[in-house]
């Protein structure tokens, strides 16, 4: 059967190959299909007006008509901006502009009636839109326009004329084409089942819903498919995967571990730690390979569960291997694991880009012939030229900072691929998990060590400076130390670099009496490091720094955390910030410093920083902030597909709700052959060979 969403999109009427050019480079549209699949991102009730009493703070896009009563401009450069007062007889709003004055300027005009369609919001208890679509009331009939599509568009396509409004034409001819409904992707029984709209219709309403209730059923019908199939071919590959490769079978806990045990273990296990060794130790015996995500709160002891899972790798005769981020982790890792192993008869080793010759070959050496027993290391270990005579066990800590391709050389440092248990204190929600690491099994430390006192956070505008600096003192004269943490978030960024020079210029002069370390991602990493061991001996009571420091680090003296600009952290790196401190017996503060004028956003974030420490709250509330996209600790782990309509900060119970039906399908259709689910795997392999690639995400 000819497929007619295959055809070139340049065929499509009002195209043509030139705007078939800047679709293709621009959003990605290649083919019939493909716009048919490019959805708008927000629709106006086009059949509603609302009147201007309405408005409360809280509303989404909404349309308006009236007329402008005056339009003024203030301010000069780039502050300049242009306010057209606006009225509909119920009340008066002003509608904003700071962009394209002038050509505004030259095309609306007072006393002519408008539709106005923006978000309204309340500044200073005036009620403002910025940035409105407004077009002349004139012709528009409500009755007939039913939802209107809203689809996003770049510059370079709006000055080829193709914006919005011209997209939504272009769906239009492209369902005009279509003269058959287009073939279904789900099987019939699930349709039926779950009473979902046909592919077809759901399809048509997505771009073009008559009524609220309609689309609503479009989103969830093409959500639920979306997801359900991310989740089939997850859950596919794990099963496959389990199929193919057999893990070392470590049998007993041995010499080494209960050694360590009863005899060097410096405190009690917590409860959490208790339960996730345990978890480990049942897969590492199960024959199958352990891939366990370790999420635990910042302190919250990884670092010995760690320890304790790869002496029982030891303890089977195996070597194991644990990999950090940065040469400080990894130094620091080094000195703690040979603290706690004391006397133990444990060979450890360092191997960083900074560890070379004689030295370097010495380890090497060790590793072949199976002399070093745990080797730490950065990237460094990842090289060709490090071979284990038996690498059982691989602990990669910080896992978000290593990408899917670093972990997939791990796996052919043996003739099977070690046991992989990946570390992380940036708190991935179970719902974001779920999707990004659907077969990877997840443990959690849920408990701190006992005796920590709960950070206290306080929020300070930036115009309290002397009552931020005599408590900073009141702290260092206790003895403690302070770090003091300025934005970087692109390392180029000049002026971003210049906050912190200055910063650290005016901490200088405010604290003449004590030692100020300074350290940042432009410096060379020898003398970052330096810097950062004058800190940890307490040589400088002050580190002035950017987000440098934000994994890992371990000073347990240090009881301050400020933090500069807060408004420009994300939620999940303030959390990461905070826990730099709070590790010893005393209080600790983190003081979050901002401006004083804040978005509502920016409000939110701070209230909730003040009001928890809890790793995973935040986590949560980040989600459902900023979406996915931004989550930190997601851009870099190599998800491997994209969601088109579906969120997973808002659909949550459907992507779990699919992920049973799909476990299910999958349970009762084994050898993928049963008839009415043949439209099902055929789908599944046609999107494999498009955007998915399941391989990659383990
Ligand atoms: P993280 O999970 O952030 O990597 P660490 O492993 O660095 O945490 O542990 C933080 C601190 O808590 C370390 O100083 C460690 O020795 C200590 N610690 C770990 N487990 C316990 C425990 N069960 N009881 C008391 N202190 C512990
Ligand atoms: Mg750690």
């Amino acid at each position: 059967m000819f497929d007619l969403t295959s055809r070139d999109i340049q065929y499509l009427p009002g195209v043509g190959p030139q705007r078939a050019a800047i679709l293709n480079k621009e959003l990605a549209i290649h083919s019939l299909h493909d716009l048919l699949y490019y959805f708008p991102y927000k629709y106006v009730d086009r059949s509603r007006l609302y009147r201007i009493c309405e408005i409360d703070g809280n509303m989404p896009y909404i349309q308006l008509k009236g007329e402008i009563l005056s339009l003024e401009t203030f301010g000069e450069g780039r502050q300049r901006r242009l306010v057209a007062h606006f009225s509909d007889g119920t009340g008066v709003i002003d509608l904003v502009w700071f962009q394209g004055i002038k050509y505004l300027l030259g095309r609306y005009k007072a006393h002519v009636e408008y539709v106005v369609f923006g978000k309204p919001t309340i500044f200073n208890g005036r009620i403002n839109v910025a940035h409105p679509d407004i077009d002349p009331a004139e012709g528009v009939v409500f009755s007939e326009m039913g939802m209107q599509p809203y689809y996003n568009t770049t510059e370079r396509m709006k000055r080829a004329g193709l914006n919005s409004h011209a997209l939504a034409k272009l769906e239009a001819n492209l369902f005009a084409l279509l003269k058959e409904p287009l073939a279904e992707t789900l099987p019939a029984w699930l349709v039926e089942k779950h009473h979902l709209m046909p592919l077809d219709e759901a399809l048509r309403c997505i771009h073009f819903p008559r009524t609220p209730e309609q689309l609503r059923r479009a989103q969830y019908r093409l959500k639920f498919e979306e997801l359900f199939y991310v989740q089939l071919g997850i859950l596919r590959y794990a099963k496959e995967r389990i199929r193919k490769y057999r893990g070392f079978v470590f049998a007993r806990v041995g010499e080494m571990f209960n050694t360590f045990y009863s005899h060097y273990l410096p405190f009690e296990l917590t409860g959490a730690q208790k339960r996730v060794i345990r978890e480990i130790r049942r897969d590492v015996g199960s024959g199958r390979q352990m891939n366990r995500l370790l999420q635990g709160d910042v302190g919250s002891g990884k670092t010995l569960v760690a320890l304790m899972c790869m002496l029982i790798a030891l303890d089977n005769g195996y070597q194991a291997c644990l990999m950090a981020p940065t040469e400080i982790l990894a130094s620091q890792h080094y000195e703690t694991l040979r603290r706690f192993l004391g006397e133990m008869p444990v060979r450890v080793e360092l191997l960083t880009g900074s560890v070379k010759g004689k030295k370097r070959e010495e380890i090497l050496r060790g590793l072949t012939l199976g002399e070093v027993h745990i080797l730490i290391g950065t990237h460094a270990v990842l090289e060709d030229t490090v071979n284990f005579a038996s690498l059982g066990m691989v602990v990669i800590d910080e896992q978000h900072r290593f990408g899917v391709a670093q972990r997939a050389k791990l796996w052919n440092k043996n003739t099977r691929p070690p046991h992989v248990l990946v570390m992380t204190a940036t708190p991935i929600p179970r719902t974001l998990a779920m999707t990004l690491y659907g077969d990877l099994d997840v443990s959690v430390i849920d408990e701190l060590p006992p005796g920590r006192k709960p950070i206290r956070t306080i929020h300070q505008f930036d115009n309290r400076r002397e009552n931020l600096y005599a408590f900073i003192r009141g702290q260092i004269r206790d003895g403690r130390q302070v770090y003091i943490v300025y934005p970087l978030i692109q390392e180029s960024e000049k002026s971003d670099l210049k906050n912190l020079e200055d910063g650290y210029g005016h901490i200088c002069e405010a604290f003449p009496e004590y030692q100020v370390s300074k350290v940042h991602g432009k410096m060379k990493p020898a003398d970052k490091d330096a810097e950062m061991q004058r800190f940890v001996r307490g040589e400088t009571q002050i580190m002035v720094a950017t987000t440098v420091i934000e994994v890992g680090v371990n000073v347990p003296n240090a009881s301050v955390m400020v933090v500069e600009n807060a408004e420009r952290f994300g939620l999940s790196q303030l959390h990461q910030l905070r826990g730099r401190v709070g590790r010893g017996a005393d209080q600790s503060y983190c003081v979050l410093v901002t401006g004083y004028k804040l978005t509502e956003d920016t409000r939110k974030r701070i209230e909730i920083m003040v009001n928890s420490n809890d790793g995973f709250e935040i986590a949560e509330a980040d989600l459902k902030l900023r979406g996915p996209g931004d989550l930190e600790g997601t851009q870099q782990s190599g998800i491997a597909f994209d969601l088109r309509i579906a969120d997973i900060a808002r659909d949550g119970q459907l992507l779990q709700f699919v992920r049973e039906i799909a476990r299910a399908v999958i349970d009762e259709d084994p050898t993928e052959s049963r008839p009415e689910n043949a439209v099902l795997w055929a789908q599944l392999k046609a999107l494999r060979k498009t955007n998915v690639d399941w391989a990659a995400i383990s």
